[in-house]
């Protein structure tokens, strides 16, 4: 019988797991990436001896990983030494208080009390709820497809309305544990990350802030593009091709049958199926046939960006821990700005990452890797911001927000500065509006109302990754890659 073919458009993390799933099921995979290495968002690049992982610093959910690397016949311990960074973030406030988020739970009781009396039986409650949170909602909503409507509007899932509280909004519902804001506050900038304000994401996502503390934060020695290597291992020894600087200009199709691929030299490659790993509104506006789809996603709800500066500096800086996390007073107004405006806030929330912290190699011996990641508003059609302006505001408000830890000279010891915006990352990996977390995870854009895995009309076109389901991080585009993997395996005849 003929080997079946698979074409992936991109080869970022989803993409390069499905490639490694569906190479062990014996399909003959070709992995398109425009880029010249692969990765995508999860990327790194090395300076004069700085490694910089430029998308993901931060581990999480280390069972994820331990059950995808499995389901691919390997183990995460063979393939990444990995240690937990315990304290995971060093959380400076306003004021100068700080809180250190670790697992040593007589210190998470000091520290909290120390902030808001008897508040440590507030977080021994939300972490019980939050617990509830995280395995219902991994088992009911994550790692499971939505292919019909009825797999999601059922009886059966109605409980979970009330036991999810996805009515509820996060920040308000903080109320039943803590009065303090800053407590508030240091339990649910995680959504961020899902790219919500915590002042209308759901209160289900405490399940972000749950894992962090109970699953813990973790870094493979190397940095976080290790896992973009081992999974390249993985994949390539099964089998599957990775051709680079191919950027993908059009999706074939003969009727409501898919064919293949165009290449932007003209070059046409023919395929039993296509999946598609590049940012799913960005594969219906330009890789598709136009259709109605296509705008009515330009209409959904995108996370916001961030402004990235990546610095080589020529002294240590042992004040910085491996994750420093600056939050204000002005929380509130700081994600409204975030979310609806394409500005930086006054005083902005942000986070500053120094990986040597965690392993020496990151940087060369005596001096520091440093990046800070300044929040921003995606890009706006037609607005055409004045991006020196907004650069050195962000950089400027970094180098304040470090003042309170004793670092008054960092801006003299850069050595070297890399700034990626919001048109780098639309640019680099073509991300809609540039927003870096793609499609975000307000209550109409989770589950069967997320873009699913299949398109509705080409049965043999697929998604992974990102913007489609489940959703956002690299814990969930190695999910996200096996149940789109298993459907292909199914709808190809090859299934068990
Ligand atoms: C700044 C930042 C920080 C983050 N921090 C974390 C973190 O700490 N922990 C965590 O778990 N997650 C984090 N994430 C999220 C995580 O990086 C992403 O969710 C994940 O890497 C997305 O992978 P993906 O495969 O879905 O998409 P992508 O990485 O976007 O991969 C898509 C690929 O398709 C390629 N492509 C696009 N168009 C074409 C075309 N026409 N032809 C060929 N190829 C094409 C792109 O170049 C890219 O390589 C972060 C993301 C960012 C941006």
């Amino acid at each position: 019988m003929k080997q079946k073919s698979v074409l992936i458009i991109g080869a970022g993390l989803a993409g390069i797991a499905a490639a490694a799933h569906l190479a062990k099921r014996g399909l003959h995979i070709t992995v398109l990436e425009k880029n010249a290495h692969p990765g995508g968002r999860c990327d790194h690049f090395v300076r004069e001896g700085h490694t910089f992982d430029t998308g993901p610093t931060l581990l999480i959910m280390p069972h994820v990983y331990e059950d995808e690397f499995a389901a691919l016949g390997t183990s995460l311990s063979e393939r990444l030494d990995l240690r937990r960074v315990d304290p995971t973030y060093h959380l400076m406030f306003d004021n100068g208080s700080r809180l250190n988020l670790t697992s040593d739970l007589k210190s998470m009781q000091d520290q909290l009390e120390a902030i808001e009396p008897d508040s440590f039986a507030g977080y021994l409650r939300y972490m019980q709820e939050s617990h509830r949170h995280y395995t219902q909602a991994m088992r009911c909503l994550v790692n499971r497809e939505f292919r019909h409507a009825g797999d999601f509007f059922n009886l059966r899932n109605l409980p979970l309305l009330f036991s999810l509280k996805p009515l509820a909004r996060h920040y308000s519902h903080m109320g039943a544990f803590f009065d303090e804001p800053r407590l508030k506050a240091a339990f649910t900038f995680q959504d961020m990350y899902m790219g919500l304000s915590p002042f209308e994401a759901p209160a289900t996502f405490s399940m972000m802030s749950y894992t962090e503390m109970a699953h813990g934060v973790w870094y493979p020695t190397g940095g976080l593009y290790q896992v973009v290597e081992a999974m390249m291992a993985i994949a390539c020894e099964a089998g599957a091709e990775f051709l680079y600087n191919c950027p993908v200009s059009q999706i074939n199709l003969n009727g409501q049958h898919i064919t293949g691929v165009t290449l932007q030299d003209g070059q046409c490659l023919e395929a039993d199926a296509v999946l598609a790993n590049a940012d799913l509104p960005y594969v219906y506006q330009e890789l598709l046939p136009p259709e109605k789809t296509a705008q009515q996603l330009l209409k959904k709800r995108y996370s916001c960006s961030v402004l990235s500066f990546f610095w080589g500096v020529d002294r240590v800086y042992p004040e910085l821990g491996p994750h420093t996390l600056f939050l204000g007073d002005n929380y509130q107004a700081n994600f409204e700005t975030v979310i609806h405006e394409m500005a930086v806030p006054e005083n902005p929330c942000l986070y500053v990452h120094a990986p040597a912290r965690l392993d020496p190699a990151m940087a060369p011996a005596g001096q520091d890797t440093i990046t800070a990641i300044v929040p921003i508003g995606h890009m706006i059609e037609g607005q055409d911001p004045d991006w020196k302006a907004i650069i050195k505001q962000a950089r400027q408000a970094v180098f304040k927000r470090l003042e309170p830890l004793g670092i008054h000279d960092l801006d003299a010891h850069i050595k070297f500065e890399t700034c990626f915006t919001p048109l780098s990352w639309h640019k680099r990996y073509n991300l809609v509006k540039g927003a870096t977390h793609g499609l975000c995870h307000n209550l109409t854009q989770l589950g069967y109302l997320r873009p699913g895995n299949r398109h509705a009309r080409y049965h043999n076109l697929y998604f992974v990754g990102a913007s489609t389901h489940p959703g956002t991080g690299m814990p969930t585009a190695l999910i996200s890659a096996r149940l789109t993997s298993q459907r292909i395996v199914e709808d190809l005849g090859l299934g068990l």
